[in-house]
């Protein structure tokens, strides 16, 4: 993309409505704007960056063996009123009347109408196990929205549900999600890390919040600190061996790791003082196993072995996709702007050209540019008539992880510079090496990518 032919209406001012580092970048970058409260725009680099993330979550739970649908925004009344939660889910829930005076809502989440799609197609124990998911808007009419995308009202969500004979399955199904969610956020360049969560009315064991450490996290987290030494990196799983997801479920929640809501001092004194850690951090998954509780209700059975109808046992698992932007810029990021990991970044790699209009330097750009592309690469290309500072500021801001400057005096021995957002070291090399070592650093995020979703 050429700069010149883009839509990236950066902000020169700091804008007044942002409480924290995250919301005021994205807006400072032109990556959203907001229509009302916690509902915004997606603007083209914003946009960008939200594809990203969702791409990465399909990949992720393509590979797992679950099965993306797509369910509509609005939702009927009725199937609500079966699982008794229209009258229970509150004023969060955004309700609608149509001109035949029949009650919709804007969904908050999707468990009544996927077993409601269950229950009309499955009927022997024989189609199971089965994961369904979608990425879709959500509403909630929060409270307070606030901190840009982190708390909005319409947000993006996966939200994905299993559906499972027997306890034991759905709790493998369970362990799946944990093991996709932590290749998730490994390849956002994010640690999240499971905690053990509330059940709310349901109680139990099995929900795990994954939370992203950050300041400016909502949630009050206490863990041991031997928990942030833990990566799954880029071992190879086989999802549908039980024993192997239960002991990456195990190595990742056997240390303390828990939210306020479920915290137990008692069991906290038992971590060494040294390790003992209390912090914030940002909710960005939620993985729940809830056994009956939806399929009983709406009657989605299934005919087990022995011929007898049983309700099946069933678990949601959600990402917050758009929050993901939020949580990703809280951890990456310093005074100039936002640093991209390399797995989400918007561009690969920002060419800015130090003398515009002289015709060598913007044919070598050019060059450069044409290269990159032959070899997968997306660069952004600054071709503005602008000062060179200006040009670094942008991308600085926009956080770009590689930059390459070309410049008359480089190119009169075949010199450019390639520099490293993060760190700001910058190295001198042909057009040619650099491209070369730009597509071996994308190589693995590039390699990641199923071919299709
Ligand atoms: P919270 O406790 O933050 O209100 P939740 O526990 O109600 O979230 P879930 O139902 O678990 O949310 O939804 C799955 C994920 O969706 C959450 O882990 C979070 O990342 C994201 N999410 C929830 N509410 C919002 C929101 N208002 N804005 C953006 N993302 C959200
Ligand atoms: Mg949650």
């Amino acid at each position: 993309m050429r700069l010149s032919r883009y839509f990236l209406p950066v902000l020169k001012e700091d804008p007044k409505e942002a409480q924290i580092v995250s919301h005021r970048l994205m807006l400072r970058a032109g990556m959203i704007k907001q229509q009302s409260a916690g509902i915004y725009s997606w603007l083209p680099l914003g946009f960008k960056v939200l594809r990203r993330i969702e791409q990465i979550v399909h990949e992720e739970q393509i590979r797992a063996g679950h099965i993306p649908l797509l369910m509509p925004t609005l939702q009927s009344a009725d199937l609500w009123r079966e699982s008794g939660r229209y009258d229970d889910y509150g004023e969060e829930m955004l309700r609608i009347k149509d001109r035949h005076k029949r009650d919709l809502l804007y969904g908050p989440t999707n468990e009544e109408m996927i077993t409601d799609i269950f229950r009309s197609h499955v009927n022997s124990y024989k189609d199971l196990p089965l994961t369904l998911y979608h990425i879709q808007w959500k509403f909630r009419d929060e409270i307070r929205p606030r901190f840009g995308v982190m708390r909005g009202r319409e947000f993006l969500m996966k939200d994905g549900y299993n559906f499972d004979l027997t306890k034991e399955d759905a709790l493998h199904a369970y362990n799946r999600h944990l093991v996709s969610y932590l290749r998730s956020y490994e390849r956002m360049g994010l640690q999240a890390i499971p905690m053990r969560a509330d059940g709310g009315p349901i109680g139990g064991d099995y929900t795990h919040e994954f939370l992203v450490l950050a300041e400016t996290g909502e949630s009050e987290v206490f863990y041991d600190s031997q928990i942030t030494d833990l990566t799954f990196g880029d071992r190879q799983i086989d999802y549908d061996d039980h024993a192997e997801c239960q002991a990456v479920l195990e190595e990742f929640t056997s240390r303390y790791a828990r939210t306020d809501e479920t915290h137990d001092e008692a069991i906290f004194a038992d971590v060494p003082e040294d390790r003992r850690r209390t912090a914030r951090g940002i909710e960005v998954g939620q993985i729940f196993y809830f056994g009956t509780k939806y399929s009983e209700p709406l009657g989605a059975t299934v005919v087990g072995p022995d011929g007898a109808r049983v309700p099946v046992h069933m678990g949601s698992h959600g990402i917050g996709v758009s929050r993901l932007l939020g949580a990703i810029i809280e951890a990456n990021h310093d005074d100039k702007g936002i640093i991209w990991p390399e797995g989400v970044t918007p561009f690969h790699v920002g060419i800015v050209n130090l003398k515009q209009g002289d015709a060598s330097t913007d044919s070598a750009c050019t060059a450069l540019y044409d290269e990159m592309v032959k070899n997968g690469l997306q660069p952004l290309y600054d071709d503005r008539d602008e000062r060179a500072g200006a040009k670094f500021a942008t991308m600085d801001l926009i956080g770009l992880p590689w930059r390459i400057t070309v410049g008359p005096r480089g190119l009169a021995s075949n010199k450019v510079e390639l520099t490293n957002r993060r760190s700001g070291e910058t190295v001198e090399m042909s057009p040619a090496e650099a491209v070369v070592r730009l597509a071996d650093i994308y190589a693995p995020v590039l390699a990641a990518a199923l071919p299709t979703v």
